[in-house]
């Protein structure tokens, strides 16, 4: 899983406003000293220059990769976040709590907890361009299928309104980081019906055994329906690490997503159009 985008700049922007606070206080005792003092306050000042470059620096990158994506940029008040109804599906489940969860190890998202709210969720698996073809799309539909026994999924045969998209494609590698087999991405914008929404794309290595890409296929859709974390035992599906046999989709992972759906969240609520 990766963080995509962030919402809120507050951290930063508070920075900002304690730097120009920093600068203007130097400014003032400036004015009062004289020789080796004034020498010294101008290093410092220059080096609270630099640190204020920097972080101005920060916040363009950050609004760059801002994620909200709003038609004609029109300002929008975002919703507040509630709990929408336990889907049925969730609720129906007679699972022993005697078997626990990692729910604590669930964090939510500058919006809330990535929980879906319109159903069926609309799953779209891309035809891979690879050799074994239908091994793979085979796999990545029992994925799909092992799921839908928790969470309403629908397959569909057009990208264009997926809430998922599945990919087999090489995760981007990023500097420093060890090489990645599959990954989750997630983006927030505002839908047709001005609705707070979620979208998630799955990319999963192509040239990858069938059974590893069922597998890892299992994992990464867990994070996409909404368990933002993972699990510290081995038997579960959201486990951190790769392991020989992967498990089916455990108990564990089931109480850990119905607690994901008692949460609130500013997703699936409407967004109000700001007055100016
Ligand atoms: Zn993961």
């Amino acid at each position: 899983m990766t963080k995509n985008g962030r919402l809120v700049l507050l951290p930063q922007s508070l920075a900002v406003v304690l730097v120009l606070q920093r600068v203007k206080q130097l400014a003032r005792s400036f004015k009062t000293l004289r020789g080796a003092q004034k020498r010294l306050i101008w290093r410092q000042g220059q080096k609270t220059l630099l640190a204020l470059s920097v972080l101005l620096c920060l916040l363009s990158s950050a609004s760059l990769s801002s994620a909200i994506s709003v038609k004609n940029d029109q300002p929008v008040v975002l919703p507040l976040a509630q709990v929408h109804p336990l889907p049925a599906s969730l609720a129906a489940i007679a699972s022993p709590a005697t078997e626990g969860d990692y729910f604590d190890q669930v964090k939510p998202i500058d919006v809330g907890y990535l929980v879906w709210s319109q159903f069926p969720i609309q799953v779209y698996i891309a035809p891979p361009e690879i050799s074994n073809a239908q091994a793979w799309l085979a796999s990545a539909q029992q994925a799909v299928k092992d799921w839908q026994a928790y969470l309403p999924l629908q397959l569909v045969k057009a990208p264009a309104h997926a809430n998922i998209t599945i990919q087999a494609t090489a995760p981007q590698q990023r500097s420093g980081s060890r090489v990645r087999s599959a990954e989750t991405t997630y983006q927030i914008f505002v839908n047709d019906q001005g609705i707070l929404s979620q979208r998630f794309t799955v990319m999963v290595r192509p040239n990858q055994t069938p059974q590893y890409v069922l597998a890892a296929l299992r994992h990464e859709l867990g994070h996409a329906l909404g368990i933002w974390g993972h699990s510290p035992v081995n038997t579960d599906v959201l486990y951190f690490a790769q392991v020989r046999t992967p498990p089916p989709i455990s108990t564990r992972d089931m109480n850990t997503l119905r607690r994901v759906y008692e949460q609130p969240t500013q997703l699936g609520w409407p967004v109000t159009r700001s007055a100016d």
